[in-house]
Parts: C-alpha cells; structure tokens; sequence
C-alpha cells in the first residue's frame, strides 16, 4: 500500500455554527479591505504599487475585489536572474531540508484558512465547500510532495554493478520551472505546481491565472514568511503575454501547465520553436468526461454524483461530467429525477452557507456557455432544463443557470465547454460497443464513470474510453491528493499525475555516476 500512514488535512466543518461564524467573520474583513493590492512578488519584494487593473467579483460585478499591478518584461528579466542563481543552492539543500520548508509553507496556509476561502470566494466565486476543499487540497499537496522529496531526493539510490565497480542513480532539480496555473483551483493548483517543482530542487517562477492573483498573491507571502527563501519562487501576475513571455525565456528547464488544451498546444509549440535545450511541459488540460449508467445501476446515487460531478463549482472542473449515457429502459425516470434535483439546487452567494452553486468565472464564460446552448439545440439538441435563476442574480453576477441537454448522436458534441451544461444521451445497449469508439476517438482521457453493479459492463466501458482517472459507482471529481493521482492522456494532458508517486520525478534531473574503485 503506497503512502500507508500519510495523513491528509482534516480541513473545515461547515455544519459546525463556530465554524460559519468564523468565516463569516474571516469574509466581513475581507470584504472591508476591498480592493485588494496585488502585483509581482519578486525575491520577495510585493509590487502593488501603480496599478493598472481593477478585478470585480464575479459574483457582485459592482464589487471591486483586486487593483493589480501586472508583471512586465523588467520584472520578468529579474525574476528570471534571481531563480537562476538561487537554484543550485536550494537543489543542494538535499529533499529533507526542502520538505521541512514545505511543510511550514503548509502549516501557514491551514493557520489562514479562512480569510484564504474569503478571499477566493469573492476573487473566484467559490462556495464555501469548495474553497474548504481547495484549502485542503493545496496543504496536501505540499505535505504529500515534502514526504515524497523526503524518500525520494534524499540521496543517492544505489544501483548493482560488477565487482569494483559503484553505481548510483542521482535525482536533482533541472533548474528554473515555470508553472502556469488555472483560476478553476487558483490556491490548490498553483501550490501543487510550484510544491512539486520547488521540491524537486528547481526554483521558479509562476504565473497564475489573470482572472485569480490575488489568492496567489497572498499565498506567495504567507509561504515566504514561513521560510521560503525569497529567490525559490517569484510570483508574475499577468494575462497571455506575461504567459508567452515566460515560456520563451532562453534560460528555463521546465514548464508545468494546467488550462485549456488549445493553450497546451499553444505552449508546446513555443518550446519546440525555440533554440537551446529541449524542454519538458507538464500538461494537464480539459476533458470530455462521460459518465455510463447500466440498468443495474442505483437511480438515487446516479442522480447525487450526476449532479456532483457535472454541476458542483459550477461545472467549472477538468474533471467534470459532461456527457450522460443512460440507457433507455430507465432513461425516463433518471432525467425526471435529475429534473428534480436540479430545482433544489440553490444559486447565489458563494460566501453564503445555503448556496451551492456560485457564478461562472467570467463573462466571456458565461457568453460562451450560452452560445454553446444555442447553437447545440439549433443542430438539433434538446434542452430538457434549467435549473433556477433569478433575473436580480443574473444581474449581479456571472451567473449561468445548470443546463441538462439532450443529444440525440455524439457528432452534435466536439469539445469540452467549460461550466454546469450537462448533455445526455439515451443508447441502445446494443449500441454501445460503437458509442464508447466514438467517444474514444474524440481524442480526450480525462475522468471516466461507471455506474453499474454488472463487472462486465464496468470492463467494457473501461477498455474502451481513456482516461486517467476511472471512477465506478461514485461522483467523478475532486480526486484527493495520495488516494487518487490526477490527470490525464491525449487530448487531456501529458500523463503525469498531481498527488501521484511518480510526479515529482518529472521534474527533476536523473543522473547515473559510476566509479571505478
Ligand atoms: N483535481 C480536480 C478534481 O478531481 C480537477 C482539477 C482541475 O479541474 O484541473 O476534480
């Protein structure tokens, strides 16, 4: 059993009436220090000063919640020197110095918790659940990659070899990461990148999302407060250009994206593009996830995980259901139940307890989803239902109504589209063999379910659909850091798996010394 022993964090409970107080006191002082400074941080000076950009609330667009100032080509250039002249010292400091700092990064994080789940559910409009949940998720990265740079990077592993002869296998940093994060898990993910690489023995430098940083702001100084050393991480805020910019820097060894797979694309081809060492992308991108329901299956617990896994944070997860199979004997009463479900789904702020779902991060989210729906039902797509939405909250906010869509032939779907649309499709079980190629073929291999009490038809679907995480008779999300590795293949990523045993070693250097005696 791999990690026997580990513990993860124990995180918040929300049903405790301490614990809302105290956020809701944690939200009353944020919201008070609203607009928030942000900028680079750079060998741990924080740059706000002549901000350009004002952020609003995608939940209360008339809430301005960041004044950033962005990262520009100067502070790129001397990020960039520093991380370089700092890693050879932090990679010599050895795995255990480094998971000592680690673990201190993730003490302070969980000692913050709730002003972190303020500030992000007014920066990205996170439920209070799930900011407990990305909290969490972002203390378990670095606790799980301090253990693992821990055994991992504590020193030579010994290798056999004849008489006379000793050999070793060497793991070390590569030099400057850059890791380019999502806003989807502004804290969890940006930790995990920069965990993982600064673990390995790299230094880097991040960019987090444009739409979220001010959440990695905050936790850049927290981390440097609990001993950091200033020149391992500098933090450049930023749109695409920062982005582009950083990826074409002549001097980096590696670069760890998550986001969209058109701008993985877009990343690998300026690596490829440039001259010097070839470097390394760690990519986790979309997925067209596809949840199969059997017969067999439990009608309450399809309806629960279905409306977990396709429209809880707003559908806005990689690993998200997007697509519905339900075979057509039981398909009548699953939409009606899930009809039902939806309408007890409750809208709103997501600083409130009672909501579970906020808005969608942006407009041209919210303009793109509703595009989607129009032009899916006018190829031919049906919308079975929305799930409620106020006018005054539409208003407010980036709010998006759930959306259930039925398909009538896989043609009708491309690609993902990111956020709480639903699309079903009733099969003929007869049909499957040839439905489950077709989805294969779009090339994606993100998350998988099952639901089903028949093994062989788990095996079917299984053999036929990639993915890098299969989920039987459960939700299909919120993989948890040591239990269940996440990411994807194809269209979904380039393999390595966040929370995994084997990520930290995509980030490092690998050398074989043998000695002659
Ligand atoms: N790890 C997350 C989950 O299992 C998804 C990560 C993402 O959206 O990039 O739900």
């Amino acid at each position: 059993l791999y990690g026997a022993g580990r513990v993860n964090a124990a995180g918040t409970d929300l049903t405790q009436a301490g614990v809302r107080a105290a956020l809701a006191d944690a939200q009353k002082h944020v919201d008070a220090r609203a607009p928030w400074p942000c900028g680079p941080v750079i060998s741990g000076e924080a740059l706000t000063k002549d901000a350009k950009l004002t952020l609003s609330s995608p939940a209360d667009l008339s809430f301005p919640m960041v004044r950033l100032r962005e990262a520009n080509k100067n502070d790129i250039a001397r990020a960039l020197k520093a991380a370089r002249a700092a890693q050879p010292g932090w990679n010599a400091l050895g795995g255990a110095k480094r998971a000592h700092v680690l673990r201190a990064m993730a003490d302070a994080l969980e000692a913050d918790t709730n002003r972190l789940i303020a500030l992000m559910a007014r920066e990205t409009g996170k439920t209070l659940s799930d900011g407990v949940a990305e909290v969490r998720e972002a203390v378990d990265f670095l606790r799980y990659y301090a253990a693992e740079a821990e055994t991992k990077f504590a020193g030579p592993a010994r290798l056999p070899g004849p008489a006379g002869e000793t050999n070793h296998l060497e793991l070390s940093g590569r030099g400057v990461f850059v890791c380019i994060s999502p806003w989807n898990f502004p804290l969890a993910i940006f930790t995990g990148q920069v965990a993982a690489a600064l673990a390995a023995g790299n230094t880097v430098l991040a960019k987090p999302a444009e739409q979220s940083p001010l959440i990695a702001f905050e936790a850049v100084k927290l981390y440097l407060k609990a001993g950091l050393p200033a020149d391992a991480l500098h933090l450049l805020p930023g749109g695409a250009d920062v982005g582009i910019a950083l990826t074409g820097l002549e001097h980096i060894e590696g670069v760890a994206f998550t986001g969209s797979t058109l701008v993985a694309r877009l990343i690998n081809r300026a690596l490829a593009a440039k001259d010097g060492p070839i470097i390394p992308l760690i990519a986790e991108t979309g997925g067209l996830n596809a949840m199969f329901v059997d017969t067999s299956a439990l009608k309450e617990q399809v309806i629960d995980d279905t409306i977990l896994s396709a429209f809880g944070s707003a559908g806005q997860r990689c690993s998200a259901m997007r697509l519905l199979f339900v075979p057509k004997e039981t398909a009548g009463g699953l939409i009606e139940g899930l009809k039902g479900a939806m309408n007890a789904l409750t809208l709103g702020d997501p600083s409130d307890p009672a909501t579970d779902i906020g808005p969608v991060i942006d407009a041209d989210a919210c303009a793109m989803l509703e595009e989607h729906v129009e032009a899916i039902t006018a190829a031919g797509a049906r919308v079975l239902h929305r799930a409620p939405l106020s006018d005054d909250l539409k208003a407010k906010g980036r709010y998006f109504a759930p959306a259930l869509i039925e398909i009538d032939s896989l043609d009708q779907l491309t690609e993902e589209k990111f956020g709480p649309i639903l699309h079903v499709l009733r099969y003929k079980r007869a049909d499957l063999p040839k439905l489950s190629r077709q989805l294969a073929d779009k090339g994606y291999g993100l998350t998988l379910g099952v639901h089903s009490r028949l093994e062989r038809f788990v095996g079917t679907v299984r053999a036929a659909v990639p993915a890098g995480n299969l989920y039987v008779n459960r939700s299909m999300t919120g993989a948890v850091v040591g239990v269940q590795p996440f990411g994807g293949e194809g269209l979904s990523g380039t393999g390595p798996k966040a929370g995994g045993p084997n990520y930290l070693v995509r980030f490092a250097a690998e050398r074989a010394v043998t000695v002659n005696i």
